[in-house]
């Protein structure tokens, strides 16, 4: 391994800065030469590269954001674009590749890997934590953190005028998000596509919270929930069957993508960039980084992409619980 490209693809998240930062410091440090891939696979496919070192990385642990922008390759998909992107790599001496990303930008990893033998390493980037082979995917942990200030401000207004809330987060088909941060922020119910409550239990749910003396409520809901209702209808569904309930809607968007990482985040990044240079010094390749129990393990990119992120039992119990 001579050298390394790095590039951002597919949705950005908080902690890919910090995760560019560690690739092009771990290969200043063993001495490998770095490029930087501007706009993902299609910066690669029409050779958008950057030379980096160790200062071109200064003061960007702490922003948001990719500075190497992100996107979304349509020709990339394509054999002729994948081969375009090879031959630029290969007259840029570039050897080996490190993807941060999330499973679609895998699974264009793993093709280019598969058609032209080139090493590549992927790193989990995304605030879903919908990743199988991690524990945490990077942005996630900021994202928590975001949703819950947001939260946290819509529960002053929920409870000075005794409204009730659906609250909208992201997390795609995963509910991680909405567990965790309905949690964090105490929501009275939480709404997430791994468990179907149903609308039903919902109704039940709210008005024993009304007679044991709760007058306002947040529900927190993934906007992959699978209650067969967006959060629009949720509202008019409620108001149907109990008018006398002020319901309101708020859908958090991409605010919960952006803001400076969380520590965590950037401690995760640090360690994975480490680990994904350092995997391919040794001669790996096709593999995702991932941390597991505190330890950074790698996971077969096929692993990773076919693999779901399962939703932890014990949390919706509590989530339950805290909810009496
Ligand atoms: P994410 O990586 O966050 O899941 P996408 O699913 O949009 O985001 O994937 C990012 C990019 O990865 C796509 O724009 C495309 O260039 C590439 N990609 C995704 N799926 C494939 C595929 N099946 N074959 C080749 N490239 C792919």
């Amino acid at each position: 391994v001579k050298k390394i490209a790095v590039l951002t693809s597919g949705g950005d998240a908080p902690g890919m800065n910090a995760a560019i930062r560690s690739v092009v410091r771990t290969c200043a440090y063993h001495n490998i030469e770095v490029v930087g891939v501007y706009r993902g696979y299609q910066g690669m496919i029409e050779g958008d590269f950057e030379e980096m070192n160790a200062r071109s990385v200064r003061d960007i642990i702490n922003r948001g954001g990719t500075i190497l922008k992100s996107a979304r390759s349509k020709d990339f998909k394509t054999p002729e674009g994948r081969k375009a992107a090879y031959e630029k790599l290969k007259a840029a001496g570039v050897d080996s590749l490190v993807v941060i990303g999330g499973d679609g930008s895998f699974t264009g990893a793993l093709l280019f890997n598969k058609e032209f033998g080139f090493p590549v390493m992927g790193i989990p980037g995304t605030i879903d934590n919908d990743i199988y082979g991690t524990d945490f995917t990077l942005g996630y942990d900021t994202a928590l953190n975001t949703v819950i200030e947001a939260i946290d401000k819509i529960r002053d207004t929920a409870s000075s005028h005794n409204r009730l809330f659906f609250i909208e987060v992201m997390g795609r088909d995963a509910g991680h998000i909405a567990l965790n941060s309905g949690v964090g922020a105490g929501a009275e119910e939480i709404l997430i596509p791994e468990e179907n409550i149903g609308l039903k239990k919902l109704l039940e749910s709210l008005e024993k919270s009304r007679r044991t003396g709760k007058t306002s409520s947040l529900v927190v809901v993934a906007e992959g929930d699978k209650i067969g209702k967006n959060v629009f209808e949720l509202k008019e569904y409620v108001e149907q069957h109990h008018p006398d309930y002020d319901v309101r809607v708020s859908v958090l968007g991409h605010m919960q993508r952006g803001g400076a990482p969380s520590c965590f985040d950037r401690v995760l990044a640090s360690r994975m960039g480490v680990k994904a240079v350092e995997s391919l010094l040794e001669g790996k390749s096709n593999y995702m980084v991932g941390i597991r129990n505190n330890k950074m393990e790698l996971t077969p990119l096929e692993k990773a992409i076919k693999g779901s992120s399962k939703i932890d039992t014990e949390l919706l119990r509590v989530a339950e619980i805290m909810a009496t």
